[in-house]
């Protein structure tokens, strides 16, 4: 087993490795595997489990690949391309991590946006903007 590891990490030496683009290319590919057998009567089907292989067989492809200069361009032109619905999904899974701990309360008589730590009871919350109290319940 040990033998193995030492194998495989001699084999990686000097070549690529995975990176964000390849992990991409691999979960789409699966994605694409696994619905190409949802329409196996189809001939869709068949293009699809081509295509789905590609995408993985071109996945290991580039963390086999030596040319890590060209590799690592394509991975840096994917970040970019890809920049705005990342930041989007990161920002939504905070938004969610915020949920869980805090609730955010909307002032009465400016709209600010107040958070307050969840599970208080009921507390006097009183807006930093504006200085208006108001009582609600964490
Ligand atoms: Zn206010």
């Amino acid at each position: 087993m040990k033998d193995m590891k030492e194998k495989f990490i001699r084999f990686m030496q000097g070549r690529y490795g995975i990176d964000q683009f390849s992990k991409f290319l691999l979960i789409l590919g699966v994605v694409v595997v696994l619905l190409s057998s949802f329409l196996s009567r189809n001939p869709v089907g068949l293009v699809f489990y081509l295509i789905g292989w590609a995408l993985v067989i071109y996945c290991y492809f580039r963390m086999f690949s030596r040319n890590t200069s060209k590799r690592y361009a394509e991975n840096q032109a994917f970040l970019a391309k890809t920049y705005k619905i990342r930041t989007f999904f990161s920002q939504q899974k905070n938004i969610w991590k915020q949920r869980r701990v805090y609730h955010i309360y909307t002032c009465p008589n400016c709209r600010q946006k107040i958070r307050i730590p969840r599970g208080k009871g009921k507390i006097e919350i009183r807006c930093p903007k504006c200085s208006t109290t108001f009582i609600k319940k964490s």
